[in-house]
């Protein structure tokens, strides 16, 4: 037989898998592809794959036959049971220390588990987020991967190599153990969500709120796309506020305002409630797209309940300006709390996660691509061990500076009733962070008092009824 010289094999051949198959080409990669459907690798490898080094297989067994030993073999399918149902067909045809890649958008718990499945067999796993989308794939994604760390040094060329770059950085590092690849690519969307959702409301403040037209919002967000706040979201908000219909209506205006999801700012949600960290920002921003989600019931609602009508008599530029400042603080809010949450899952999987890389990652090539990112990459480069990014000179600057606008707009959201829970949260969050004390006291004292739950007393109250670190319980009615 002859000898094999595929560099490295690609599992599904829809946008992403294509996409990836042909940056991996471009960049001196001999690629093996297949597909369950196999009559797409011939249609694929007569038409874009075409004149590229990239052979086609029409079997699993053809699949591993072609490849260099340890075999790396990426799987970019739907994520679910099509991912274990292909490590299971490729099993019989793999020796100890090759290496399975999913590259789906996978639940963080089942790369977890395939991870554990697979080292018995002496098989490498590594589950890697890849952000960017079809352009991303194709010329540059964010690429997150974690798993057996003895795969890396045999991945570690090829993925900095078709991953994005950031200052002549690849936007591609190890994540850390098991799942961790997966997870992190989770926060990514996570924080997604809180960005998408902080955009959104800036838009119906300046429309609804400032009576702007979209051609003028659009005209803000090139604006804000020079400065603090630059980044691919709201770059790509500029061009939807500036994209009119054939006949010349915005065409943002006649979309349905009704938001989907996939599920990934869910599982983020869900997994900050699981491990008991506040992460609001992302919270409101899924339940944002369920409220939105509801559009018959609030059309209902829309002619019954009452609200205030906005008014706005102030100065356009000196509210822009606020704006500006309430959305970059509300930002620097939600990144807290998603990198507080992968401080957290760090340390309650056992995980070693490098915020600073992570951040590199997130830098170039994802969705969530912006300058702000690499104020963070210097943070967590300057102390590994920051506690929070709040505590980091520059962005404990930046939230000062910040904070009086901040605080306007949300009062005027409030007053003028436009729904700004992403905004509205951040600022909740910065003032409970910031209290050294919080009514919890009164808290505990209810749970006292209805179920016997006790309390402890705090340090200066301490005496011989109220004795330090014990739990106390009292008879709430037997005084006073
Ligand atoms: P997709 O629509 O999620 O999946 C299509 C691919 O999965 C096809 O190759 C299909 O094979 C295969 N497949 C579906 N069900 C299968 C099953 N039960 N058994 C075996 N194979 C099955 O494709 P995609 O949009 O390119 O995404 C691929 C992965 O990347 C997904 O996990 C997705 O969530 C993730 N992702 C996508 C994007 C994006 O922008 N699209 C971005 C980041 C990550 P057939 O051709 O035979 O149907």
């Amino acid at each position: 037989m002859s000898e094999a010289t595929g560099d490295i094999g690609l599992i599904g051949l829809a946008v992403m898998g294509q996409n990836l198959i042909l940056n991996a080409a471009d960049h001196g990669y001999t690629v093996v592809a297949y597909n369950r459907t196999v009559s797409k690798v011939d249609h694929f490898l007569e038409n874009e794959a075409k004149g590229k080094s990239i052979i086609g297989a029409h079997s699993i067994q053809e699949l591993c036959a072609n490849l260099k030993r340890p075999r790396r073999i990426i799987l970019l399918v739907k994520a679910g049971d099509a991912v274990d149902n292909f490590i299971n067909q490729l099993l019989p045809f793999l020796e100890k220390g090759d290496i399975i890649i999913d590259g789906g958008n996978s639940h963080f718990p089942d790369s977890n588990r395939r991870y554990e499945e697979l080292k018995q067999k002496d098989i490498l796993f590594v589950g890697s987020g890849v952000s960017g989308g079809e352009e991303g794939a194709r010329y540059g994604p964010s690429i997150m991967p974690g798993g057996h760390p003895d795969a890396w040094p045999h991945i570690k060329e090829i993925f900095q190599d078709i991953s994005a770059k950031s200052d002549g950085e690849a936007c591609c590092d190890w994540v850390g153990e098991a799942g961790s690849g997966h997870y992190v690519k989770m926060v990514h969307n996570g924080i997604e969500y809180g960005d998408m959702q902080l955009i959104c409301e800036a838009y119906d403040l300046l429309k609804r709120g400032a009576g702007f037209t979209n051609r003028e919002i659009g005209e803000v967000f090139a604006r804000w796309n020079t400065g603090v706040l630059d980044s691919f979201l709201v770059e790509i908000t500029r061009d939807i506020l500036l994209y009119e219909d054939v006949d010349g209506v915005s065409l943002v205006e006649k979309i349905l305002d009704t938001a989907g999801q996939k599920g990934t700012g869910k599982w983020t949600a869900t997994n900050a409630l699981d491990l008991g960290m506040p992460v609001t920002l992302i919270g409101e921003a899924v339940f944002s797209r369920c409220l939105s989600a509801i559009k018959e019931e609030r059309v209902r609602a829309s002619a019954t309940l009452e609200g205030p009508t906005p008014q706005f008599d102030g100065n356009k530029q000196e509210f822009v300006d606020q704006l500006e400042q309430a959305l970059y603080a509300s930002k620097i809010i939600s990144y807290s709390q998603g990198f507080m949450l992968m401080r957290e899952a760090a340390k309650e999987y056992n995980w070693n996660l490098d915020n600073a890389a992570i951040a590199l990652m997130w830098r170039g090539g994802c969705i969530i691509r912006s300058v702000f990112l690499a104020e963070i990459t210097k943070a967590y480069r300057e102390n590994p061990e920051l506690e929070n990014l709040l505590f980091h000179p520059f962005f404990n600057q930046a939230i000062s500076k910040a904070q009086a606008p901040w605080r306007q707009i949300v009062s005027k959201s409030t007053l003028w009733g436009i729904p700004t829970p992403a905004f509205a949260t951040a600022l909740s969050f910065y003032d409970g962070y910031r209290s050294a004390r919080l009514p919890a006291n009164l808290l505990q004292a209810q749970r006292d008092y209805f179920g016997a739950h006790t309390f402890r007393v705090l340090p200066e109250f301490v005496s011989e009824t109220l004795p330090k670190d014990t739990n106390i319980h009292v008879n709430w009615t037997g005084r006073g």
